[in-house]
Parts: C-alpha cells; sequence; structure tokens
C-alpha cells in the first residue's frame, strides 16, 4: 500500500523530485502589490493594505470585524486576553493541536486543561467536555471552577484540525450551559464553513493564521475575527502598543503589544485572498481524488465530518496501528515524498506535562494513527 501511495502521489504532483506537505503558491498579484507598498515607502505597520486585508477577510469570513496581527499565536494571544483569561484561570483546550493553541493560554498566565478529541471531526469533542465539566466543574461566584485545582475556567479553545470544523453546535451547547467563553483557533480553517457558517464566527472571538504552510500566506500573519465592536476596538488597541490616537503626541494607557501585520505583509496576504476559492475548490477535488484513491486501495483516508465544508488543508491517511504508521512514515520520507505524523499530543511535552487531561482515547489513538500527505494546492 505504501509504494501506492508514493505513486499516487507523484502522479497528482507530475514530479520525480521532493514533494513538500505543503507549499504556498504565488500566481496573482503578489509581485504587482508588493511592488506598490515599496514604491510607496509604507512598508511597515502603517499602510492601506493592512485595513484593505481586514475589511476582505471580514468580508470573507462573514464576521463583523478582523484585526491583523503579526501571526497567527499573537492573535490568539490577544484572543484570549479579551475574552477574560488572566493569570491563576484555566483554559479547557484539545490535546490535538499545534503548540502555538497552548502557548498562548499560558502566555495569559493561566494553565491548560486538555480534553479528548472526536474521531469524527479531529476537533474537542462536546461530549468529552461535558463529562469533564459535570465531573470537575462547580458554578459559583459568577463563574465555573475547577473543583480539584480551585481555578476559574475562564474560556474554551478548540480548533480546526486540518481545517475540519469542530461539532460547534455541541460545544456552543455546553460552554453557554457553564457560562464560558469560546475561543476559536481557526489557524488551519479559513475557507472552512459549517453550513454556511465560516469557522472562528462561532465563538466570541476566533483567530487566523497565514503561516507560509497555511491555505494562504502572508508570509507570517494572523487575525482576530470577532462580531462585538468594543472586542474588536480593544484588539486593535492592544496590538498596536496601546498607542491613544494624537497628531503628535505619544501617549499609552496600558502595557499593549507591539503585534500589528506590516503593510508589506498585508499586500502580500490580499493578493492571495483573491485567489482563496480557487485554491479551496482545487484541495477540495484533490481530497476527493485521495479519497477515491483510498476506497479503491483500502485504505483510510480521512473525510469532512457531516455538514461541513472543509478547506482540506491537510489530507490525512489512517493506519491500522502505530507499526504500520511508522513504517509508511520511513517509506514516504525516504523515498521524497513529504509525510507527517500528529503532533506529538501537549500533555505529553515536558513543558505541559503537569496540566490535566481527561483520558484522552481518542487523541491516543489518533496519534498512533494518523499520518499528513502532501495537500500543496495543484491546478
Ligand atoms: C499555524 C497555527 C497557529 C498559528 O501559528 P503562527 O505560525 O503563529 O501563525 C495556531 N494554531 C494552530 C493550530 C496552527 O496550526
Amino acid at each position: 500500500m505504501f509504494e501506492r501511495l508514493v505513486g499516487f502521489v507523484r502522479e497528482i504532483y507530475q514530479t520525480d523530485t521532493f514533494i513538500p506537505l505543503h507549499e504556498p503558491r504565488f500566481a496573482g498579484n503578489e509581485k504587482r502589490y508588493l511592488n506598490d507598498v515599496i514604491d510607496s515607502t509604507f512598508v511597515s505597520s502603517v499602510g492601506p493594505y493592512v485595513s484593505e486585508f481586514e475589511h476582505k477577510i471580514a468580508e470573507y469570513c462573514g464576521a463583523k470585524h478582523a484585526v491583523a496581527t503579526v501571526n497567527g499565536t499573537a492573535a490568539l494571544h490577544i484572543a484570549l486576553l479579551l475574552a477574560g483569561v488572566g493569570p491563576g484561570d484555566e483554559v479547557v483546550t484539545q490535546a490535538v493541536t499545534f503548540i502555538a493553541t497552548c502557548n498562548a493560554i499560558h502566555y495569559c498566565g493561566a494553565e491548560s486543561v486538555f480534553i479528548d478529541v472526536d474521531s469524527a471531526t479531529l476537533g474537542l469533542s462536546p461530549a468529552a467536555l461535558a463529562a469533564f465539566l459535570e465531573q470537575h466543574g462547580e458554578r459559583r461566584d459568577g463563574g465555573v471552577y475547577n473543583k480539584s485545582s480551585g481555578k476559574r475556567i475562564a474560556a474554551c479553545l478548540p480548533m480546526h484540525t486540518f481545517g475540519h470544523p469542530c461539532d460547534m453546535a455541541g460545544l456552543l451547547k455546553v460552554c453557554g450551559d457553564y457560562g464560558i467563553a469560546v475561543v476559536e483557533d481557526a489557524a488551519e480553517a479559513l475557507g472552512s464553513r459549517l453550513g454556511d457558517r465560516h469557522c472562528g464566527t462561532f465563538g466570541k472571538l476566533g483567530v487566523l493564521s497565514f503561516n507560509g504552510n497555511k491555505i494562504i500566506t502572508t508570509g507570517g500573519g494572523g487575525m482576530i475575527l470577532t462580531d462585538d465592536d468594543e472586542l474588536a476596538r480593544q484588539a486593535k488597541h492592544l496590538t498596536t502598543t496601546a498607542k491613544l490616537a494624537h497628531a503628535w503626541k505619544f501617549e499609552h494607557d496600558r502595557i499593549g503589544y507591539n503585534y500589528r501585520m506590516p503593510n508589506l505583509n498585508a499586500a502580500l496576504g490580499l493578493a492571495q485572498l483573491e485567489q482563496l476559492p480557487q485554491f479551496v475548490a482545487a484541495k477540495r477535488e484533490l481530497a476527493g481524488r485521495y479519497l477515491a484513491w483510498g476506497e479503491a486501495n483500502g485504505a483510510e483516508i480521512f473525510q469532512e465530518p457531516a455538514g461541513a465544508h472543509a478547506n482540506y488543508w491537510l489530507n490525512a491517511v489512517l493506519l491500522d496501528d502505530l507499526t504500520a504508521r511508522d513504517a509508511l512514515l520511513e517509506y514516504a520520507n525516504n523515498h521524497g515524498v513529504m509525510t507527517r505524523p500528529l503532533w506529538e499530543l501537549m500533555p505529553d511535552l515536558p513543558m505541559y506535562r503537569h496540566c490535566q487531561t481527561d483520558g484522552l482515547e481518542n487523541s491516543r489513538r489518533l496519534a498512533e494513527r494518523l499520518v499528513n500527505i502532501p495537500s500543496s494546492v495543484v491546478l
């Protein structure tokens, strides 16, 4: 099966050379806009492309506001602060995620609590979350507290893995019952929807990333999405050193952050965004080819959950067990076809080993079986 899969990937990408997992594609107005920025001299944190990019992303996602940041991790940090996460708090999140998710939680002085994912979505499981809160949650002083740690559970941070939407209806129901704020890590999910709603617009705040490996890139960049006017205003303020608008005075009213996206990056992002519908269509078509190949070859390719329209940022094949997983990783990587396992589960990393978890049954099973396969846009 491994040889056939590697052969099929080579057939898709039509090359005998190295095939990366995900490479960016620049086939639109990138050079034009970048030259325009350089000619204007406004390459840094002031310039018209930033607001234009924010406006176009908000429109595409159906969010009222979008605030651009220097990267997705910074966007997560600010979104969590604005959701009210602070020192001594806890945030419930999933064990299956990229490190940025829980790093941002800990930048706020809070601790992560790692809950299991659903095998059907690869995202935070509403049932596992409800079970955890049932057992450990205690409502008091207008909040929810974790009986075992004594800490306040300030927010819930689900992540849309590989662009596959979490069960947001289920998560919003559980979090609504407990009055827990939801912040979505939609870093991998630009172009993914549930019904007609875009990922990142279900919670109080949502976050996107435009890192070089994401579906569109600004080099490095991120975005905070929200429908709340006041939160959007604060997001802009906090990411721009909390400077008060004035013709010439340097006045700041709190300790802010230099998290603003430069105009240069926004110009690249705007050109990329113009091609996003085409990228999503191409990636869905590629996923369709992998799924058909899987069916014909008795291999399990991960398919989007029911009701979802995923961007299929990264495709995944599910092997029988850890031995088969490692055999595929060895074979494909040795044959110039880049493949990667799931991230190490967050609570298995030294700095998060002390964090509370539930059983993580599905997370551990997925970590043993899942391999990401090349998923760059093919046109
Ligand atoms: C890419 C990514 C981020 C943000 O990463 P940056 O490189 O800081 O833009 C956050 N969470 C997840 C799950 C990601 O994949």
